[in-house]
């Protein structure tokens, strides 16, 4: 889709946008149009004009800015800042896990805390710039499939800015996810499918309905907003990247975003030349990535029944995959899995060594890590940044069933052992 649309495109600011290249053949595409996949149907990533931004801005100017996604403005593509959708981003924390990181050996281990993000993912990130984006481009409907927290945050800015939302979700996604979706002002329908049969109907519904498809890499601005973890991350650490980023990978938006800022960040004189491996963790029942990461090869194969209780990185096929495996060889990172029963238990104790509830994603992290350490992969004085992408509180959680029967006496001892 090409169509430019220029109500809402004038320029409250000098712009660092120089065009969109097409992450395959480099071909070139004009900024300030509606795009979708390139021509050869790969995604399109945004290019700046680095020199410009590298003249105009300094490390100091950053640090007057409010805190947030929208601090980093020269880094993104948005003209006017009026068109931005916001739903107060906050700058996400590091939390330290010093118990665990001593427990396995590990110098530190942070995780950055995505869940505090509004819908209670990052994915809020990259649905704020993508919406703004549609906003400021005239878009006036979106359509996106989701395992739940996509369509939770296009349900929510694009309602904020009157722009029509219609969600597909597979038929096992949550009730939690649904109805949130549903209460932040989308149109949601549960699909007897995956996630790649939710965005055929995205895709085939494109000219009769008229929507924008928003599906992951499609379009190219969820991934410009994913880019601001990295940002995020280079400026809490003082400029100076960890030796090794943990990454829960579905689509692979925020592990190539991220990539991207390291690499915007050192053209323009930013960080020095030390880069983090970068590591792609998936669920062993699901790891199309792992899988053609350790046969050597530039693809992935669709996964056939994808099954794990990690729903958000339960992508059988992705668009990016060559994109993943370029950010991994490029850092010199790796790729690992873990199954679920190690999700499980990383959880657990994550929560019971350092008192912080990971999401099923983000223990995901965790278990990997467990593995990359008996594996001699992470040294013991390594830095290592986990990402945890959105709230344990969505998911099911292990019962619990101690009561207190008001008709009868109160053991007290008995709450030591229980
Ligand atoms: C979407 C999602 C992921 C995977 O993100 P990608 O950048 O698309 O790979 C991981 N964790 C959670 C909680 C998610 O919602």
């Amino acid at each position: 889709m090409r169509k430019q649309v220029n109500s809402n495109l004038s320029t409250d600011r000098p712009t660092f946008t120089s065009h969109l290249e097409c992450s395959e053949t480099g071909e070139h595409y004009p900024a300030d149009f509606l795009h979708g996949l390139s021509e050869v149907g790969k995604p399109l990533l945004v290019r700046y004009d680095l020199n410009n931004i590298k003249l105009k801005l300094t490390k100091s100017a950053l640090k007057n800015r409010p805190n947030g996604m929208w601090r980093y403005r020269e880094f993104l593509p948005l003209r006017n800042t009026s068109n931005i959708v916001s739903l107060g981003e906050p700058t996400t924390p590091l939390i330290s896990l010093s118990n665990c990181a001593r427990e396995l050996g590990v110098g530190q281990i942070l995780v950055k805390d995505e869940s505090r993000l509004p819908t209670g993912s990052f994915k809020a990130r990259g649905l704020s710039l993508a919406v703004s984006m549609a906003k400021e481009l005239g878009v006036s409907r979106m359509a996106i499939p989701t395992n739940g927290n996509a369509g939770a945050a296009l349900a929510a800015y694009a309602t904020r800015c009157g722009i029509e939302s219609f969600v597909f979700c597979p038929e096992d996604t949550p009730d939690v996810n649904v109805r949130e979706i549903s209460l932040q002002g989308a149109k949601v329908w549960k699909v007897n499918g995956l996630i790649n049969d939710c965005g055929k109907i995205v895709a085939d519904g494109k000219s009769q309905m008229n929507w924008f498809d928003t599906s992951t890499l499609k379009e190219p601005y969820r991934i410009e907003g994913k880019k601001t973890m990295g940002l995020e991350l280079a400026e809490q650490l003082g400029w100076r990247l960890p030796d090794a980023i943990f990454y829960p990978t579905g689509g692979g938006t925020g592990l190539i975003g991220m990539w991207k800022a390291f690499s915007e960040l050192m053209d323009i004189g930013w960080l020095d030349s030390r880069k983090p491996k970068m590591v792609c963790v998936q669920a062993s029942g699901c790891a199309p990535i792992v899988k053609a990461w350790n046969e050597g090869a530039d693809r992935a194969q669709p996964w056939s029944s994808a099954k794990t209780i990690a729903s958000g990185i339960r992508v059988p096929v992705a668009l990016g995959d060559f994109l993943v495996l370029r950010a991994l060889r490029e850092s010199d990172g790796y790729a690992i899995s873990a199954p679920d029963e190690e999700i499980v238990s990383a959880q657990i104790e994550v929560s019971n060594r350092d008192g912080f509830l990971m999401g099923p994603e983000g223990a995901t992290t965790f278990a990997a890590l467990r593995r990359a350490v008996f594996e001699g992969r992470v040294g013991n004085n390594d830095q290592v940044v986990l990402f945890n992408c959105g709230t344990a509180l969505k998911y099911e959680m292990p019962e619990v069933k101690n009561f207190i029967d008001l008709t009868k006496s109160i053991n007290y001892a008995e709450f030591l052992s229980s």
